[in-house]
């Protein structure tokens, strides 16, 4: 199968057709109508196999998890997403891989109604990067840099259960096969929290998604928007399995290891009322307030100053 082929075979057919695509895949450039009046949120990710996923992961799932990872940035500035591209290195033309990949990543795209308009491809070393464009009205969009002093700090869902899933699979640790399947979805499967992002539109001062973990992305939050915080250790949201994990091996896995793909985001306390209305299904918790005084400092179950031993997921703080 040569590239052409290999274009019209997998991508060229994907499932989701936009009123607002004039061209596709398929000419030398997609033509593409942004809504009148709205900013377009741009995002990418670059996945290399060994770095950011192991050679052997399920394709299904790796596909799936390429666009969950973009539209989990596009959620936290409250866009809603549209169109995507995909840049693939492939080391063979894999039929059976390609199928379960693409399976995985247009599942994703059907839910969130994202079409695939291009990309390119090229022999290589596995790596994805895809590209990920979505609307949000001019004067909506959630920046890192709008926190005030005292907003409330929330994040949905709950922290912690990617990693503790990760620690199992490379053998670091081990689980029963009950407790691996409680928390493999948060790995494996993560729900980007699009509509959620969506609904913190006018409500939120100030948002990210949680990657590498919350201590570095409330970090994030804290510097952009020159602010300190304070956040309490027995608010935090984890699952039963990760808080025996927790118990055994400490705070890092839900503070520190990333992978989350949840929200966090700080919101003025006269909008609390109306966030509260929101009811998000996935969950939604406080868990501190934002402060003058630069700094994170976090509380631990006795009142006390916590400090963690690793604080976030840096690709090159070797090199520092
Ligand atoms: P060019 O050489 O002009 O860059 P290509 O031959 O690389 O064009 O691509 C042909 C068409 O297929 C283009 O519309 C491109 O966007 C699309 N395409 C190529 N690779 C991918 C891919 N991995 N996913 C989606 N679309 C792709
Ligand atoms: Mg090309």
């Amino acid at each position: 199968m040569n590239e052409f082929e290999l274009i019209r075979t997998f991508f060229a057919r994907q499932p989701v057709s936009r009123a607002d695509v004039a061209a596709g895949i398929g000419d030398d450039a997609a033509l593409l109508h942004p809504p009148a009046g709205q900013l377009l949120a741009v995002t990418s990710d670059l996945l290399v196999s060994g770095v950011h996923f192991l050679p052997d992961v399920e394709p299904h799932s790796l596909g799936r998890k390429a666009l969950a990872v973009n539209l989990s940035d596009l959620a936290a500035m409250g866009a809603e997403p549209a169109w995507f591209l995909l840049n693939l290195a492939l080391p063979e033309v894999d039929v059976q891989w390609l199928e379960r990949f693409c399976g995985g990543m247009f599942d994703l795209a059907r839910a969130y109604n994202v079409q695939l308009v291009g990309g390119d491809t090229s022999r290589g070393p596995l790596a994805i990067g895809i590209e990920a464009h979505g609307f949000v009205p001019e004067a909506m969009a959630l920046r890192r840099s709008g926190a005030k002093v005292g907003d409330r700090i929330y994040v949905t869902g709950t922290l912690g259960d990617a990693a503790v899933a990760l620690r199992h699979r490379l053998g670091k640790q081990r689980l029963s096969e009950d407790d691996f399947a409680a928390v493999v979805e948060h790995l494996d499967r993560p729900t980007p929290r699009v509509l959620e992002g969506m609904s913190l539109r006018g409500l939120a001062h100030s948002a990210i998604d949680i990657s590498d973990g919350l201590v570095a992305d409330l970090g994030h939050i804290l510097e952009q928007s020159q602010a300190g915080a304070c956040i309490f250790l027995d608010k935090i949201p984890v699952s039963p399995v990760c808080r025996a994990h927790i118990t055994k091996f400490g705070w890092e896995a839900a503070l520190a290891m990333g992978d989350d793909y949840e929200l966090c985001f700080t919101v003025p306390p006269h909008n609390i009322g109306a966030l509260e209305k929101l009811q998000f299904a996935c969950g939604l918790h406080c868990i501190g307030e934002i402060e003058s005084e630069p700094g994170l400092r976090i509380v631990d179950e006795s009142g006390g100053p916590y400090r963690p031993a690793f604080t976030g997921h840096d690709h090159f703080a070797k090199l520092k």
